[in-house]
């Protein structure tokens, strides 16, 4: 029974159909991007630094689109995505070149004529085609024609960030997931399925690995965090009781310098496989203190709704919604 037990949780290395998935998605998703990134390119009114931004919308939805192929053919091998990744950014930037070619002759060319099928089939165009536009460039950043070598660097930034793009995000959805190979299927994850302060500073934090975990648990209920604190991940298969996992992060919050609450996690664990149980017991925890919470939003959303109609039997009712939760909880 590969999937019980205590102990690391690893991916399988199974490939499931990612050998026909991977290729299929990812080409069909990819060739539809490179057409829209190229009509924006060729028609965007604005010329210049903004391509930057075009190239990272392009980069960042190919890397997506491997990701959710990898992760939709059920793909459990790290070193399969990586090399699809790579192979695909190739891909992506051809595609991508063949595209951009087809859209600025048709709009520019008066005796053009041929189909991006024609373009993509020969490669040795594409190459003419693309030196053909650097003499001159096509188009300018200011009162600057961008062309000839400044042209080439720039188009080599592009395909760097592309490929580099896509390498990065093409595993990045089996980076954190975890596979029930008894049941064919990914397990539901559960990010922040838990948090909690830690008690003091001298509180040994190596008790809340997932390891360490065991039933009856002995962790503080589940607490909003507004500055440090414990944060266990859960996965757990939807089909059997048999594939259970956890992780471990220390957190910091912070406010940054727009308001936002940002939060900085490092991992006290790797995934760790833990007994079904502990799992569930994990989320019967979250979810006492979410029934408890609640609670106490609607008790305070009663008092202001009494403040404000002046209503004086305001503590009557008050204990009523009290005594409600507390009847749910029994
Ligand atoms: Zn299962």
């Amino acid at each position: 029974m590969p999937n019980q037990g205590d102990g690391e949780y690893r991916l399988s290395g199974n490939l499931g159909l990612s050998m026909i998935g991977v290729p299929v998605v990812a080409a069909a998703i990819i060739s539809v991007l490179a057409v829209i990134y190229a009509y924006i390119t060729v028609y965007s009114p604005i010329a210049g630094w903004i391509s930057i931004l075009f190239v990272a919308a392009f980069a960042f939805g190919v890397g997506a689109s491997l990701s959710f192929a990898a992760h939709l053919s059920k793909c459990r091998n790290m070193s399969y995505a990586k090399m699809m990744g790579a192979i695909a950014a190739v891909f992506a930037i051809y595609t991508s070149w063949v595209a951009f070619e087809y859209v600025l002759l048709s709009r520019y060319s008066t005796d053009f004529d041929s189909s991006l099928v024609d373009i993509f089939m020969h490669p040795q165009v594409v190459w003419e085609i693309a030196q053909a536009i650097a003499v001159d460039g096509w188009y300018g950043i200011g009162s600057m024609q961008i062309a000839g070598m400044v042209l080439w660097v720039f188009w080599a930034l592009e395909a760097a960030i592309v490929f580099t793009v896509t390498w990065l995000l093409a595993p990045s959805s089996l980076e954190s997931s975890v596979f029930c190979e008894n049941c064919g299927e990914w397990a539901d994850e559960y990010e922040g399925c838990t948090r909690f302060e830690l008690s003091d500073d001298t509180d040994d934090i190596s008790r809340y690995h997932p390891q360490n975990l065991t039933l009856p648990l002995d962790i503080p209920p589940f607490a909003m965090l507004e500055k440090s604190g414990i944060r266990i991940d859960t996965w757990s298969c939807a089909k059997c009781s048999d594939l259970a996992a956890a992780q471990t992060h220390v957190v910091q919050y912070s406010i940054d310098k727009d308001g936002d609450l940002t939060e900085v996690d490092e991992p006290l664990s790797p995934i760790w496989l833990v007994p079904f149980g502990v799992v569930e017991a994990l989320h019967a925890h979250r979810d006492v203190a979410f029934a408890a919470m609640e609670a106490e939003d609607e008790a305070a959303q009663l008092a202001q709704k009494m403040a404000n109609r002046g209503l004086e039997n305001e503590d009557v009712l008050l204990d009523d919604a009290v005594d409600d939760f507390g009847d749910d909880d029994d």
